[in-house]
């Protein structure tokens, strides 16, 4: 794994007590201590953080089209997904972008459609 084998000694070891002891004065985690790492087989992956929605975008109406300053529609401009912002208010919950672009890409596709015919 490539990390220093002492501190990786010291990490197990406060887990393993938290597990036996149900208390986990690091993290305060109170779910899923039902497993301590005494015995092997062990196996490691790499994790870390990774960006997976932008919270920003254009805001929209509930017929995707945009949204100008005064809050009035733009003409002819329908938009879905990333683009948009604000559909999810403070934080997206995860699993809601993919329901948000099914539901408002298909109404984008619908509003443009009726919007060129109407031309
Ligand atoms: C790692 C990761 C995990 C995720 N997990 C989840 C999850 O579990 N559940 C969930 O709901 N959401 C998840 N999401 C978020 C979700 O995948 C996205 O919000 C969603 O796919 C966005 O769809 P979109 O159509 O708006 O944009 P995109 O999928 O980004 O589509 C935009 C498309 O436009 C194309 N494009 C860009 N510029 C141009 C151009 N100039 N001309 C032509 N084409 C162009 C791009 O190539 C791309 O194909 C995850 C995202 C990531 C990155």
């Amino acid at each position: 794994m490539g990390v220093p084998a002492d501190q990786l000694e010291t990490t197990l070891d406060t887990w393993n007590s938290a597990v036996k002891n149900k208390k986990d004065a690091e993290f305060v985690r109170t779910t899923a201590m039902d497993n301590d790492l005494n015995s092997a087989p062990y196996y490691a992956i790499k994790i870390g953080p990774g960006i997976h929605y932008t919270m920003g975008g254009v805001k929209i109406n509930s017929n995707t089209e945009v949204l100008n300053k005064n809050g009035k529609p733009i003409p002819g401009l329908f938009v879905a997904g990333e683009v948009t912002g604000g559909l999810h208010g403070q934080n997206q919950i995860g699993g809601n972008s993919v329901a948000e672009i099914l539901i408002f890409g298909y109404q984008a596709g619908i509003k443009s459609a009726e919007f060129v015919k109407a031309q």
